[in-house]
């Protein structure tokens, strides 16, 4: 029986991307009953909500969603969408697998690392107050059971994926109570793992590493600011934003979307890549077990890229979304 799935089709490349994915995972036989919401400004403009209710109630009731990317003002309007799904529903576990693939050329060959990035807390809980005209205060929280429960799904994933070493990523010499919070939490957690090394990093000098060295890293946690950036760096070591999937998990719904945004500098012009939202959707697949068929659009992905005919120009090529998607689809 199909599983029945909520789609939310966003902004700029959100819907060419959607479009060239759901063909993909249809042609692939997935066994998905879709039902889709357009999602955003647009939409906003169209019916006066950024979401539609009907599209909460079809995520609150199939708990599996597959989101494209949404445009967030910079400076005014409103709260960010994703940040918005992320702490409403509770999706603690944002989940940024990142790894080197040889037929896209890069100076990093061995990357193979996950970013675990705490989704609900930090700066992002959005509470910024004006104290007078030239100075604003934003307040970053950190807490023991949220820490916890980050610290503990990233050593969960390491035992389940025979990962070797769990990083802890964080600013604990200055903010010494949130991040030296988190960090205490992290090495409690790693005692639960003993067969797996726990180690940690100040941010700025991880960045270094990972520009440097990016093999000795397996799997990182860190607070919310911090994974933000640090995994869109991941993204620039494997070749850019258009190949860095994610999942956000909580303890009974998941979101999944590609890390990238709605790119409106290419949105229309039928040259951004999906990969990074097919791989979102292979980990959809994954998480709602249909791995074979994950297994099959992987396979075909991997073999358009090594074939290296159809690559949009993000990673060196000249093909549209359209003939990518084709290509992958005739490799299934
Ligand atoms: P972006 O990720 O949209 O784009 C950054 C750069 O990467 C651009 O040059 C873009 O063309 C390129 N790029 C991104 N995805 C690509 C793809 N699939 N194929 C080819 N090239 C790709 O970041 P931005 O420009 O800073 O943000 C644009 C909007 O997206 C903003 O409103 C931001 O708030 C929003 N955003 C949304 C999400 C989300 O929905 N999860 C995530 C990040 C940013």
């Amino acid at each position: 029986m199909a599983t029945k799935i909520t789609v939310f089709k966003g902004d700029g490349i959100g819907p060419e991307i959607t479009d060239a994915v759901l063909e993909i995972l249809d042609k692939a036989g997935a066994g998905l009953s879709c039902e889709i919401f357009p999602v955003g400004e647009a939409e906003y403009e169209r019916n006066g909500a950024l979401i539609p209710e009907a599209g909460l109630a079809s995520f609150e009731n199939t708990r599996v969603l597959l989101k494209s990317p949404i445009t967030t003002p910079v400076g005014k309007g409103f709260r960010s969408l994703n940040v918005t799904l992320r702490t409403k529903y509770d999706l603690y576990a944002n989940i940024r697998p990142a790894k080197s693939n040889q037929a896209v050329k890069t100076p990093f060959p061995h990357v193979d690392l996950v970013t675990f990035r705490e989704n609900t807390e930090d700066l992002y809980v959005g509470v910024e107050k004006e104290i007078d005209a030239d100075t604003v205060h934003a307040i970053k929280i950190i807490t023991r059971e949220k820490s916890e429960r980050i610290c503990r799904a990233a050593f969960r994933y390491a035992a389940a994926h025979g990962r070797k070493k769990v990083t802890c990523v964080h600013k604990a010499n200055i903010m010494k109570l949130s991040d030296g919070l988190f960090r205490s939490v992290f090495y409690e957690v790693a005692k639960e793992f003993p067969s797996i090394e726990a180690d940690d990093k100040m941010v700025d000098a991880a960045c270094m590493m990972l520009v440097m060295h990016p093999e000795v890293f397996d799997i990182m946690v860190m607070p919310n600011l911090y994974g933000d950036i640090v995994s869109d760096l991941t993204s620039g070591l494997i070749g850019g934003l258009g190949l860095l999937p994610s999942s956000n998990l909580g303890d009974t719904m998941a979101m999944f979307e590609a890390v990238h945004g709605s790119a409106p500098d290419i949105a229309g012009k039928n040259i951004a890549n999906p990969t990074a939202f097919l791989w979102s959707a292979c980990m959809m697949l994954e998480h709602i077990g249909q791995n074979e068929t994950a297994k099959n659009i992987r396979r075909a992905v991997d073999e358009t890229l090594a074939a290296g005919k159809t690559l949009t120009p993000d990673i060196g090529g000249t093909a549209t979304t359209e003939a990518y998607t084709k290509a992958v689809i005739e490799r299934l």
